[in-house]
């Protein structure tokens, strides 16, 4: 059982998660809890290392953000206890969670899990801490923003769960985020493929890694709510939404469970930024001259389009990088001026990705015409576009994000009759 940050928030939550564990408890099962931070704290801790060191080492920021989650797990220990359960927290370095590569984005290559399931039967809960691990050379590490989903789907594979609950906000993994959209409807299933392709693309409901991982795992992932009633039934007949393999899915439609549909989800993403370059040569080599030294510095480059050439033999270059790189990529480039041999750098961060995704595209014509059409009727221009086999992207100004999300929602027969 996993529950995120507003499931956590203050020790009236905190008093209502420890109630929903203890019912699943009470049924007999085992339990281990992933938990998050108190919703708004790991932002808090961000900006205190800014504050502290605006070139912040990652390591010791690791140590800083890491602490959030160490405080929610004691307290849900706590709680459970004054329960009358028997519950211990295991922090990261203590089981280990051990994890590999950069601090502040590690990631998780295993977990001791030996003594956790020694303590599990022996009929304690445990309670570890979401998002944070421990390096090769013994230092607490992060995982990247959002990482106690992954935490909690690494933790239900190294214990070879029944299932893992994601407890959350929201009910369920709906057609797209139904803060921005009132008619999102929920979705009893999603396939592993299609909600990695959300996540990436901005559906912050699971971290995108958590995904792979339970894919690559076979976990069974269930999204749900943990704001329900005391009376609400346990989670194995709750109403969440499924994480499935196609050939589950096939049989979900088969029975008239599942509609077979286009399109799934639809998502936003406000924090990738817009980089031009100008009038660079259009020879080979000139791309990978721009995109070399991007790599080499691990910033992450998304869309990217190459202008036809112009008479002189030079073109533009449009590509976007997240808003957070967008600075050191801009240094970066200009340092490489005379390299590449660019005119100009244009810079936008006003700029949001809207993407379409369903398996329905990979046998089916038209999806990425309906969306044009419909953002046309908007007046909503597009400055960019990227596919994959089972999604659609497009670069828009941000200030049309959730005008352009509606429009498609409604375009794509989504919304929910009411
Ligand atoms: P937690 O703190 O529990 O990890 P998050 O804030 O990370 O919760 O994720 C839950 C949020 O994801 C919801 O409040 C919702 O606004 C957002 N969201 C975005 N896209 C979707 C979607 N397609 N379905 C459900 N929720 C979504
Ligand atoms: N507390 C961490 C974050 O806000 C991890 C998480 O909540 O998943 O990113
Ligand atoms: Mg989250």
């Amino acid at each position: 059982m996993k529950f995120g940050g507003t499931s956590m928030a203050g020790t009236e939550r905190i008093r209502r998660v420890a109630n929903i564990v203890r019912a699943q408890a009470a049924r007999g099962d085992q339990v281990a809890v992933v938990v998050s931070a108190m919703a708004g704290e790991t932002d808090r801790l961000v900006n205190f290392c800014r504050e502290a060191n605006p070139l912040y080492d990652p390591a010791e920021y690791d140590v800083v953000v890491a602490s959030g989650e160490q405080v929610t797990s004691g307290l849900l220990a706590l709680t459970l206890q004054a329960l009358g359960c028997k519950s211990r927290s295991w922090l990261g370095w203590q089981l280990p969670v051990n994890t590999i590569e950069a601090h502040a984005k590690a990631r998780i290559e295993s977990i001791d899990s030996e003594a956790l399931i020694a303590s599990m039967e022996a009929g304690e809960i445990a309670v570890i801490p979401g998002f944070q691990g421990l390096s090769e050379d013994n230092r607490v590490t992060t995982l990247g923003r959002g990482g106690s989903d992954t935490s909690a789907v690494a933790v239900a594979a190294a214990i070879k769960a029944d299932r893992c609950d994601i407890y959350t906000d929201v009910d369920g993994v709906y057609t797209t985020d139904p803060r921005i959209v009132a008619k999102a409807k929920k979705q009893k299933a999603v396939t592993y493929e299609e909600m990695l392709e959300l996540a990436s693309v901005g559906a912050k409901v699971l971290q995108t890694r958590s995904v792979g991982l339970a894919m690559k795992e076979k976990v069974r992932v269930q999204v749900l709510s943990s704001f329900i009633g005391e009376g609400a039934p346990p989670a194995d007949d709750l109403p969440g939404t499924m994480i499935v393999s196609d050939e589950e899915m096939d049989e979900l439609v088969e029975k008239g469970l599942m509609e077979r549909q286009l399109v799934t989800g639809i998502a936003h993403d406000k924090n990738e930024a817009k980089v031009i370059l100008t009038r660079v040569p259009d020879r080979p080599g000139a791309v990978a001259n721009i995109f070399e030294p991007l790599a080499a510095a691990s910033i992450n480059v998304d869309m990217i389009i190459q202008n036809v050439g112009r008479d002189k033999g030079e073109t533009d270059v449009t590509f976007t990088v997240p808003q957070s790189d967008l600075a050191r990529a801009q240094a970066l480039l200009e340092d490489r001026r005379d390299a590449i041999g660019f005119n100009r750098i244009i810079t936008d961060s006003k700029i949001a990705k809207i993407s379409v995704v369903g398996v329905g595209m990979k046998s089916h014509a038209g999806v990425a015409s309906s969306m044009f059409r419909a953002l046309s009727d908007r007046g909503i221009n597009i400055q960019a576009i990227s596919t994959s086999e089972i999604k659609i992207s497009v670069m828009i100004d941000e200030d049309e994000t959730e005008l352009a999300v509606r429009v498609l929602h409604t375009a794509y027969g989504l919304d929910a009759k009411d």
